[in-house]
């Protein structure tokens, strides 16, 4: 068995069955096909263009996929099926699909205007209904957590790229989520600064966070990740163990992209 086969074993989080998206005629998803487990971290690679981004959003109901399935921890994602047919579902009812999904993205969007502890207690309680006392003790665990406890007071332009992401990371884990998915996070960064966030990445990992993370960090991928799909032109192309797939691409355009980027 390979290491791939042996980590297979565990419950689907996240399933993805034909799912396609085109915007107009052209057509970014075609037909993607994948599962992530619980406690996994999925990476997904891919050139630029690929359709990454897209499937990120569809995960997170920023875009709707045009054919295919979609389920997260068994729900369909923005459906809900009784017999053969599918209903879309309410705003209020995304809403609550959305609340359990936390997203990192490559630039950090942290609110301008409030400090770092603001962002992160900002959702709990606007969204959650959380006291303020309870929200602003628990975001400052998240803060420790992520090595920014000190910087709490500080606003967003007072802090670095890396600490601006560790802050977005800690907003998003306020909201409990069950799934984080992260877009290229250190993507915009200061090479100085990228191994701050793939360290609060790696601890998130090992506290059993299921991620997708969308990364060129193959490093990360390899030390990090459970399993790695490797994209191009809206289709996997490959997808296996990241150590199996990084030593030993089983196709050319696998091959061809992993030599640009190692
Ligand atoms: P990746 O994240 O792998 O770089 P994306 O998912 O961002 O790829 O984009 C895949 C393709 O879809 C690209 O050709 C891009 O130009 C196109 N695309 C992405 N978003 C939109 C949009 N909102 N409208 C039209 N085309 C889009
Ligand atoms: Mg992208």
């Amino acid at each position: 068995m390979t290491e791939f086969e042996k980590s297979t074993t565990g419950e689907v989080l996240v399933r993805a069955e034909g799912v396609r998206k085109s915007y107009g005629l052209v057509e970014v998803l075609k037909g993607i096909d994948l599962e992530v487990r619980k406690g996994e971290v999925f990476c997904l690679v891919g050139p630029s263009g690929s359709g990454k981004s897209t499937f990120l959003r569809c995960i997170n109901h920023l875009e709707r996929i045009n054919a295919g399935r979609l389920w997260v921890d068994g729900d369909l994602v923005g459906y809900r099926q009784k017999g053969d047919k599918l209903y879309e579902l309410k705003d209020k009812e995304v809403a609550l699909q959305r609340r359990d999904i936390g997203m990192v993205f490559q630039r950090f969007n942290l609110f301008p205007h409030m400090t770092a502890l603001g962002n992160v207690i900002e959702a709990p309680v606007q969204v959650k209904g959380r006291g303020r006392t309870d929200a602003r003790a628990r975001g400052m665990e998240l803060l420790e957590r992520v090595g920014l406890a000190d910087k709490a007071g500080n606003y967003p332009s007072q802090l670095s790229g890396g600490q601006q992401q560790r802050v977005a990371i800690a907003r998003a884990l306020a909201m409990e989520p069950k799934l984080m998915l992260f877009d290229e996070p250190t993507s915009a960064l200061d090479p100085e600064l990228v191994g701050d966030v793939l360290d609060v990445m790696r601890q998130l990992a090992q506290d059993g966070m299921t991620m997708i993370v969308v990364t060129h960090e193959m490093g990360f991928a390899r030390e990090v990740g459970d399993a790695l799909v490797f994209m191009d032109g809206g289709v996997v192309v490959e997808a296996g163990h990241p150590r199996e797939v990084l030593t030993n691409p089983q196709h050319e355009r696998t091959r061809a992209f992993l030599s640009r980027v190692l």
